[in-house]
């Protein structure tokens, strides 16, 4: 089998297992109990706590753990949301293209009477900080922007964007869970306020993940109960969970350029391969990506029946994000950066690790090849577009 969707999930690295296996046998105790066997788990997850702040640049009472990124993205927005809605302030400014997890939240608060400014992704993938600046008005309490794409892997200006939400004194929320372990983040320098990210996005285990909330900003709780993170975030912690998520994350930090550049090398063989099967575009800007992302789409087929196939070949991969599939949809992403519907429906994501090797792309692009041909083969639109009934857009 070749894994090509660590966008959706990555496999846990053998650190983390062992991390996390070790803990679950000899350290399940309860942070907050007062006797030893408590303490030592307090110590772990203090210690998983200035591990990932060192990563990020932050201070370790900046990090909230929390269930994953999803979670983080909700407390992000409301919080800020919140501490708008106390100054008068309800405008938030984000973008068509981002997770669901921002987007839902964002049309919750349209429903309490938030106004929302979505920038434009541009063809190639890309925010434009000017634009974001020109989208801020004196009614605004957050611009929330996510660092890197999950779909087509564009790498946003954060830190220009950031510099243009510290100017204008608004709150800043990075949905940064694509970004981290994968491409340098650094809150400082990036001048960001609010940053979720979410361990199985690098190699961690699922359902764990982090908020990084700057030092005076106030959370608001989604769950309300016990005192744990500081009162911010009710629930006994996930503590294997968490330090596996630490260890997996300074593994990924430490490994991080040199991984990259392996991926980036990869990644452009496939786009390379992938580029020579016609009418095809690649999706996104092909220097401003994720080391590990190549999107692609095929006119004149469907997403679907393209992943069954490459399915049946060994190849995992996806047409877009792991939540959009199963519904008819295209994706919100792919039309966001002006791809029509037809075009948008026939799409492929490959989102490579850093172990793949160079004869797995070779087969990966073979394989598509062959699939996008056979299935043109029969399509009823590649015959419109072949007979001249229809026109080709790409
Ligand atoms: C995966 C993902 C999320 C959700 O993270 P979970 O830990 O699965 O809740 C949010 N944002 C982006 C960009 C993602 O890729």
């Amino acid at each position: 089998m070749i894994y090509a969707d660590n966008a959706a999930t990555t496999k846990m690295s053998d650190t983390a297992i062992r991390t996390m296996y070790s803990l679950m046998n000899e350290c399940w105790g309860n942070p907050s109990s007062l006797y030893t066997h408590g303490q030592k788990a307090k110590e772990i997850l203090e210690e998983a706590r200035e591990d990932i702040a060192a990563v990020i640049g932050a201070n370790p009472r900046e990090i909230y753990f929390t269930s994953g990124g999803s979670e983080a993205d909700n407390q992000a927005i409301l919080t800020a949301a919140a501490i708008g809605k106390k100054k008068g302030k309800r405008h938030i400014v984000s973008s068509a293209f981002e997770h669901h997890a921002v987007l839902h939240t964002l049309e919750k608060l349209k429903k309490e009477d938030f106004e929302i400014t979505l920038v434009d992704v541009h063809e190639n993938g890309l925010i434009r900080p000017e634009e974001v600046e020109a989208a801020i008005r004196e009614d605004t309490c957050l611009v929330t922007i996510m660092y890197a794409n999950n779909e087509i892997g564009t790498i946003q200006p954060i830190p220009e964007i950031g510099a243009v939400c510290r100017k204008k004194n608004v709150l800043f929320h990075v949905d940064a869970v694509q970004a981290v372990g994968h491409i340098p983040v650094h809150v400082n320098l990036d001048c960001i306020d609010l940053l979720s990210a979410s361990g199985h996005k690098f190699h961690g285990p699922k359902g764990v993940g982090f908020l990084y909330a700057r030092k005076g900003i106030p959370l608001t709780n989604l769950i309300e109960g016990g005192a744990q993170e500081r009162g911010k975030r009710a629930g006994t912690e996930n503590v294997p969970g968490i330090a596996a998520m630490a260890a997996a994350l300074k593994e990924a930090n430490r490994s991080m350029s040199e991984d990259a550049a392996r991926q980036t090398r990869m990644r452009d063989m496939l786009i390379e391969g992938l580029s020579q099967i016609p009418h095809s575009a690649l999706n996104g800007d092909v220097k401003h990506r994720l080391p590990g992302n190549v999107s692609f789409c095929f006119e004149g087929i469907e997403g679907e029946s393209l992943l069954l196939l490459l399915d049946d070949k060994g190849i995992c991969a996806s047409s877009g994000s792991a939540c959009t599939s199963g519904s008819l949809d295209p994706s919100h992403v792919l039309l966001a950066i002006g791809r029509v519907h037809d075009v948008a429906h026939g799409s492929l994501r490959l989102s490579i690790g850093a172990d793949i090797t160079e004869e797995e792309v070779c087969y990966i692009i073979r394989s598509v090849k062959e699939v996008v041909a056979y299935l043109r083969g029969f399509s009823p639109i590649w015959r419109d577009l072949m007979s001249g009934k229809k026109e080709f857009i790409l």
